[in-house]
């Protein structure tokens, strides 16, 4: 079975049809970059995989069982994260606390506050953030405030927060833009580590075809809301399809 599935996806604004008869699959422990030009509907799918966005027909499975009625905190709790997001960090908050809250959050749900009913689980909500910080390299930064981050530490911490969640599926979209290139390597090291640590899935939006060769074991190429081809690096570098519609010719 595969971890993530969408069955003929389909998502129409008004008359645009952004997402248009979607099957991905993505299997446990797989790396899958999505590219495709601006407005080929790649950040639509990640919106419809993390119920931001209700489908116009179509399902979309997530470990078997469909979740196209489920709320996004649900999804949440049940093993989806989406990193990079600009609103995910409480900045009036320190590192730690950003990261417990994480971990909190997608065992308890958003907005719960269960957790203090559980309060034996405290103990790992504690370690789950620690060991978080660890491994993105924020544990010496873990008593200060967000805010006070260098803009580097605060993409770390975006990381950091989607994966205190301790997540099945990790979602990027375009997580090194307006980052320095410097940063963009910073990123990427990153990612390939937790990938070596934690065995991590992820299915990653990124312009940068460098990063998107490298990284990936399979790429999934979208136009106009369709898919028109998907393979390992090696296929998608040599498809003549891909390069007339993305790569230029
Ligand atoms: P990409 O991320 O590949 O650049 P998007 O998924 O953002 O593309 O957009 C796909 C298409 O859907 C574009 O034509 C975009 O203008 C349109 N679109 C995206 N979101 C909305 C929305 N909320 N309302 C109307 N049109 C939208
Ligand atoms: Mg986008």
């Amino acid at each position: 079975m595969a971890l993530l599935e969408t069955e003929n996806l389909v998502k129409e604004f008004g008359g645009l049809v952004a997402t248009d008869d979607v099957n991905l699959t993505v299997e446990e422990d797989e790396r899958v970059s999505i590219i495709g030009p601006n407005g080929a509907g790649k950040s639509t799918l990640i919106n419809l995989i993390t119920r931001r966005l209700d489908p116009t027909s179509g399902d979309i499975r997530f470990k078997g069982e469909s979740i196209v009625n489920r709320k996004p905190h649900e999804v949440v709790q049940m093993g989806v994260s989406k990193s990079f997001q600009t609103a995910s960090i409480f900045s009036n908050l320190t590192v730690r606390e950003n990261a417990e809250i994480a971990a909190l959050a997608a065992e308890h749900g958003s907005f719960g506050f269960k957790f203090l009913e559980h309060r034996d689980s405290l103990t790992d909500v504690h370690e789950v953030a620690r060991d978080t910080l660890d491994a993105v390299g924020l544990l010496s930064q873990a008593d200060r405030k967000a805010s006070e981050l260098p803009y580097g530490d605060k993409r770390r911490l975006e990381i950091g927060i989607a994966l205190a969640a301790e997540p099945d599926l990790l979602l990027m979209d375009e997580p090194t833009a307006g980052m320095s290139p410097e940063e963009t390597e910073a990123t990427v090291d990153l990612v390939e580590e937790v990938k070596q640590e934690l065995g991590l899935t992820f299915v990653l939006i990124e312009h940068d075809m460098e990063i998107v060769f490298s990284i990936s074991d399979r790429i999934v190429v979208l136009n106009r809301g369709r898919v028109i081809a998907e393979g390992t690096p090696d296929e998608i570098r040599g498809n003549p399809e891909v390069q007339e519609a993305y790569l230029g010719g």
